[in-house]
């Protein structure tokens, strides 16, 4: 009962919602769990405390939890450690900022956003696109007690004229991408046996690559916003440092000042940063893949992602004007 299957997750990720309740209060909702400080040490009937994502929480993955009135009632919400990345790192300041959340559905990274935001009034414009998936977006901020903070818009992103919106400052774009960080989804390219489902192939990659860099630097055209996070669950650099180094060469960018951060300001203690060959012709390849954070599906306790920070230097601005 307590091992852990193939194509799941060693450690299932909770995080307190804390539009709803606070780390103080999830511990006692959940205090006939051994408290435990080591993520190795999660077995059934434990609960860890994450050392990079505040308010987050980690079980073993067949402990009881969507049973739990605190699920339910949407005190916490699942979503995996990894996938908490890039709204911590975004790291918007409520009454400052103000936020899209480019391709929003189901919402995780939306309703993290508010928690982020303090819940601050209308402060966060979340897209989404599909009809089906618009819905479990209005469900889940609903459910969330986020409506107050978050606006969302059942449109597609890419059709929006940035100047309409120049109150944004901070933007977050986790688009769709091939999965393959998700488990028992990644593929190497030689793999032929199960040719059907696999999603390394050239031409898809390829096809989803140019969809990312489009619909990231449509987002990076938004007048006055300072700070980007792309993100995807995918483990191929055909959707992760390749998509932020063709981003980084843009020229439209270039003059806008878009630059990518800096290790500091992205989760520095994390170790597995971006693939540091990838930028080698870049002048400081390891400077770049610090601002890029990786994880690996399962060795690093849960899916495998990417998330990189760009930001803009304001001044750029007034050179280009
Ligand atoms: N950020 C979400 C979360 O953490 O719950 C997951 C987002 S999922 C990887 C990508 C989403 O982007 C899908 O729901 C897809 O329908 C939506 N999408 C794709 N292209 C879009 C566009 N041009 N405008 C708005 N949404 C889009």
């Amino acid at each position: 009962d307590d091992l852990i299957e193939e194509d799941e997750s060693p450690v299932r990720w909770f995080r307190a919602n804390t539009l709803k309740t606070s780390k103080a209060k999830v511990l006692k909702e959940f205090s006939h769990l051994e408290r435990v400080y080591n993520i190795t040490d999660i077995k059934k009937g434990t609960i860890f405390y994450d050392e990079f994502i505040p308010n987050l929480f980690g079980v073993h993955p067949r402990e009881k939890i969507t049973t739990s009135d605190a699920y339910l009632k949407g005190r916490i919400i699942i979503q995996d450690r990894s996938s908490c990345f890039p709204a911590f790192i975004l790291d918007p300041k409520p009454g400052v900022d103000k936020v899209i959340d480019a391709c929003a559905a189901p919402g995780n990274k939306t309703t993290h956003l508010a928690c982020i935001l303090e819940n601050s009034s209308r402060s966060v414009i979340a897209f989404e696109k599909d009809n089906q998936r618009a819905r479990t977006l209005k469900k889940m901020c609903t459910i969330a007690g986020g409506l107050e903070c978050i606006s969302i818009q059942h449109a597609d992103f890419t059709s929006t004229n940035p100047d309409d919106f120049p109150e944004i400052t901070a933007m977050l774009v986790d688009p769709s991408c091939s999965g393959s960080g998700i488990f028992g989804r990644a593929y190497e390219e030689n793999d032929t046996d199960n040719k059907e489902n696999n999603p390394y192939n050239e031409e898809r990659l390829d096809k989803l690559s140019n969809f990312q860099f489009a619909i990231v630097k449509h987002g990076m055209l938004f007048p006055n916003l300072r700070r980007l996070v792309y993100s995807t669950c995918s483990i191929y650099p055909q959707e992760d440092e390749r998509v932020a180094l063709r981003l980084l060469r843009d020229e439209d960018l270039k003059k806008r000042g878009w630059k990518l951060s800096n290790q500091n300001r992205v989760i520095s203690k994390w170790p597995r940063r971006g693939e540091v060959e990838e930028f080698s012709n870049c002048s400081d390849p390891e400077a770049c893949a610090g601002a890029c954070i990786r994880s690996l599906p399962k060795v690093d306790g849960g899916i495998g992602f990417f998330a990189v920070l760009f930001e803009r230097d304001p001044n750029m601005e007034a050179a280009d004007s």
